[in-house]
Formats: structure tokens, C-alpha cells, sequence
């Protein structure tokens, strides 16, 4: 019999296990989570706070409590204090007091992020709230109700804090959401792309900080009163922190070979350095079919492809892996961008010489004769015409599009043979005219021109 023992028991974790407990090989499967609520999804938070979910509850996983039956031993409210590589044995601070001992013949790491502090004067004033947890937003969220909150400070403007600024404007407080960088979701997003959710944002409402950095907070009788920037004071009843993640990688941090942000070094079968060990989702590197290398980035669908490949590993199937490609969405109001592999910004940083077709504000028409408008971009390599890239924003819901595009990604598909893809017409369901094959064939407009 093979012991597994995962740490962690959320997305990537939990995907593990569940891939694991489909096998018929001989597996006794250990799942330990210093929670003792597990399987939120807490892509629901910006939801929840929005009001248009009627209860988190909604935002778990079905196949928690069967999960938790089926694998051998489940430790909730448990947390993994150290780990002996040499001897294959975790100590485990069980129900957060007694300390007990547990050998495994493969280990997964699977402990996430962790939230990162902005580090300034008084960051610890009441009032200055988290967003990582269940209980970060369902505190917050009990805080909106009231009257008094008027006015709230996000802090970042990465996806998460549009989302949550969004949400906030929506429980018609007054936000101010503060960027350090001169564009919000600069690393998803063009210059012109960013810039045009900062108008949708700015056009309901929101006020925006950018290029502006907190240096600290002042606060009254323990709370925050006030955000102090390089550029001024601004009046906060509630500051909502959405400063990013830094992976939770301390347990192998003395032994496992790490990435530049402290994520474990994963091959494509997501094993550590340490043969016996692996390690899924955020706590990992992921191989990055964009820029062909090893990143770091976080997503649920990242947690789940990792946890189903090193299942697959660990019960000794070769699976064959291409690596990923960062793929995301954000809905702002009315407005929807999604974005897929690098954008040219970043490829000029990776040294990666690029270039894109556009279709700017084209209208195509679409199911049942209805007619939506888009902007679809795609970032293709100069030399040898891979994809690399693209951006999308439209009123409507381009995701099928973005992840067609992110397949071409990871089949190193270049912008020609996009022209010439498979696509299909039914009124009911798509356009007459493909916009995506339409956006490759602009390659020959430009060609033309040259
Ligand atoms: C508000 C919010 C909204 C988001 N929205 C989206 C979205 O829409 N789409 C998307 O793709 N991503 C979204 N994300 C990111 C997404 O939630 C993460 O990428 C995802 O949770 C990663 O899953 P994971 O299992 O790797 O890690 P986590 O979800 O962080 O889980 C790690 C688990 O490990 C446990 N753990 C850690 N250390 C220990 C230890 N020492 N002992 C025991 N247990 C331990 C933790 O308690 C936790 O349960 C969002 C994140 C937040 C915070």
C-alpha cells in the first residue's frame, strides 16, 4: 500500500484526492488542512460583497463531505508544522494542539498563498481587512451593511481589486481604488486595454489613484481613518487590502529547489526537487507555453490541471503535458476583458520580439441575427509567427473565444494556421463570420501595408 499525505485541502489539494481516490491501486490518502470549513471557492467573494449571490454557501465544492468519507484519515483545523524529508514524516499540529506524527511514501504539497502584507506604518489599525479567506469576506461583508461605512479605500489594482471596487460601488459606497503602477491589471492587460477599464470604472463612479503609492495609514481610538499617499490624505472607514499573494512555501523552504517568488520548482509532472514529493497550484511554478519557461501565476484551473497531474504521476501514469497558459477574465459593470498568455508589454520584458493584429470595435453578427461588438487582439511572435498572446473586451461573453486562443497557445499554433482553423456556423450558436479567424486573416492587411 502507497501512503500519500497532501497538505492542503483546497482546489489543488482536493483535485488531487479526488483524482487519487478514483484509482484502484492500493492508495491510503492522508488530507490535512488547518481549516476546518474546506472547499470554498473563493472566486465568490467579489460576488458575495456585489449582493448578487444570495449566499456563499453556494461556493463550495459538492464533493467535499464525500472526500473527506472516502480518503483514509481527513485532519480539518490541522496544520502541517514541519516536515522531515530524510525519514518521509510530517508533524501535525492537530485541532491546533496536539502534536502527532504521520509517515508517507509520496508527499503533495498543496498549501496555496498566502496574502501579501503592504508592510507601512500602522498596517495593523482595525478596519484594514484581508481578502484571501471565507472569513475575510464574510467579516467584510457584514461590515458593508452599515450605514457609517461610506468610504473605502482598495488597495492594488490588480483583477481582484477592480472586482472588489466594483463590488464595493455597488453597495453604494464611495471607493477609491489605489495603483502604484501607472495602468490598473498591468499584467494581464496592454496599455490600451488597461485604459479602457479604467474609463468604464471611472465613468461609474470610481475613483482612481494611479501611479500613487500608500505609504501609511492613520488611524483614531485603534481604527483607520486615513489613507496617506505620496500624493495625499484620503478619509477610509475601511481599507480592503488586494495587495496579491506570495506563495505558502515555507515547509520545504530549507529543501525543495524554489522559484524567484519562494513557489516550489515543478517539472511537468509536478514533482519537486525531492522525487517523493510533489507540489500543486499556487504553492507552484507552472510551465508556461508563452514565454517556455517556469512562472508563477495563480488560478483555480492551474490548481486543478496540477492536481490532476500529479495524481497521475504518483499512481505511475505518463500523461502527456504541454504546460499552461495564464488565461483570465474580469467583469467590470457591463464590461467584459479576458486575456490570454503574455501581453506585448511583457513579451518586451521576457526579450521576446512580438507583434499583434487587432480588430478594433468590429460588429459581428451572431446568434439568431444579433449583432455584438468586440476587440479582439492576438500577440503573435515576430520571427516565427507562434502565438503568444491576446486580449479580448466586449459587452458580451467572449470566454469560448479566449480559451480557443489559449489552446492555440499551448499547441503552438501560429497566427497562419489560426486563419485557416476549424470553425463552424448555426445561427442559434455562432457567427456567421468567425471573429477570431476573422482577427488572424487582419495579418494579411498588415502584410499588405508593408
Ligand atoms: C477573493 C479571491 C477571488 C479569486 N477569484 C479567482 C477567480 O475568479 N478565478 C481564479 O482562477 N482564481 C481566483 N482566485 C485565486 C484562486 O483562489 C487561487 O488560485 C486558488 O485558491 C489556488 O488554489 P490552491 O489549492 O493552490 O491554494 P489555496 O486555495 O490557497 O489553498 C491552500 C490550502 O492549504 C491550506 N494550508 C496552507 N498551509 C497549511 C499547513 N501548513 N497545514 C495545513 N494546511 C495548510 C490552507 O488552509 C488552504 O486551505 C481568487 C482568489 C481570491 C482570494
Amino acid at each position: 500500500m502507497m501512503r500519500v499525505a497532501i497538505i492542503g485541502a483546497n482546489h489543488a489539494g482536493l483535485a488531487t484526492a479526488r483524482q487519487l481516490l478514483q484509482s484502484t491501486q492500493d492508495v491510503e490518502i492522508t488530507l490535512i488542512d488547518r481549516k476546518e470549513q474546506i472547499g470554498y471557492i473563493s472566486g465568490g467573494t467579489p460576488l458575495l460583497l456585489g449582493n448578487k449571490i444570495k449566499t456563499y454557501k453556494e461556493f463550495f465544492y459538492n464533493d467535499v463531505d464525500e472526500i473527506k468519507k472516502k480518503v483514509a484519515h481527513f485532519y480539518g483545523g490541522s496544520e502541517v508544522i514541519g516536515i522531515d524529508f530524510k525519514d518521509k514524516k510530517i508533524v501535525v499540529k492537530e485541532n491546533l494542539h496536539k502534536r502527532i506524527t504521520l509517515k508517507y511514501d509520496k508527499l503533495v504539497l498543496a498549501t496555496g498563498t498566502r496574502q501579501q502584507m503592504l508592510g507601512v506604518e500602522n498596517s495593523d489599525l482595525a478596519g484594514i481587512q484581508l481578502l484571501k479567506n471565507l472569513d475575510d469576506a464574510l467579516f467584510l461583508n457584514q461590515k458593508l451593511d452599515s450605514l457609517s461605512i461610506k468610504n473605502i479605500a482598495v488597495i492594488g489594482g490588480g483583477y481582484l481589486g477592480v472586482e472588489i471596487a466594483e463590488a464595493l460601488s455597488l453597495r453604494n459606497k464611495n471607493v477609491r481604488l489605489f495603483e502604484i503602477k501607472q495602468e490598473i491589471m498591468n499584467s494581464y492587460y496592454d496599455k490600451d486595454f488597461s485604459e479602457i477599464a479604467q474609463q468604464h470604472l471611472a465613468e461609474h463612479g470610481i475613483e482612481l489613484h494611479l501611479d500613487e503609492e500608500v505609504i501609511r495609514f492613520e488611524g483614531s481610538g485603534g481604527k483607520v481613518t486615513t489613507v496617506v499617499t505620496t500624493q495625499g490624505y484620503y478619509q477610509a472607514d475601511i481599507v480592503v487590502l488586494a495587495t496579491g499573494f506570495v506563495p505558502n512555501a515555507d515547509l520545504g523552504r530549507f529543501h525543495l529547489d524554489s522559484y524567484t517568488n519562494g513557489a516550489y520548482l515543478v517539472d511537468k509532472e509536478q514533482r519537486t526537487s525531492d522525487p517523493d514529493v510533489y507540489a500543486v497550484g499556487d504553492c507552484a511554478t507552472v510551465y508556461s507555453c508563452a514565454t517556455e519557461d517556469q512562472k508563477s501565476y495563480f488560478s483555480v484551473a492551474n490548481a486543478l490541471r496540477g492536481g490532476y497531474i500529479a495524481a497521475q504521476s504518483i499512481l505511475g501514469k505518463k500523461i502527456p503535458t504541454t504546460g499552461s497558459v495564464m488565461t483570465s477574465a474580469v467583469k467590470i459593470f457591463d464590461l467584459n476583458l479576458f486575456s490570454t498568455g503574455i501581453t506585448g508589454r511583457s513579451a518586451q520584458l521576457y526579450n521576446i520580439e512580438a507583434e499583434y493584429v487587432e480588430r478594433e470595435k468590429v460588429t459581428f453578427l451572431s446568434a439568431l441575427g444579433k449583432k455584438y461588438k468586440a476587440r479582439i487582439r492576438i500577440i503573435y511572435r515576430k520571427k516565427d509567427h507562434r502565438i503568444i498572446g491576446g486580449q479580448m473586451c466586449a459587452h458580451s461573453d467572449l470566454s469560448e473565444m479566449i480559451l480557443r486562443l489559449a489552446l492555440a497557445i499551448q499547441n503552438k499554433m501560429t497566427i497562419d494556421e489560426l486563419k485557416c482553423s476549424q470553425a463552424f456556423f448555426y445561427p442559434y450558436f455562432t457567427c456567421l463570420i468567425d471573429p477570431l479567424i476573422d482577427t488572424a486573416k487582419a495579418v494579411d492587411l498588415k502584410d499588405d501595408e508593408c
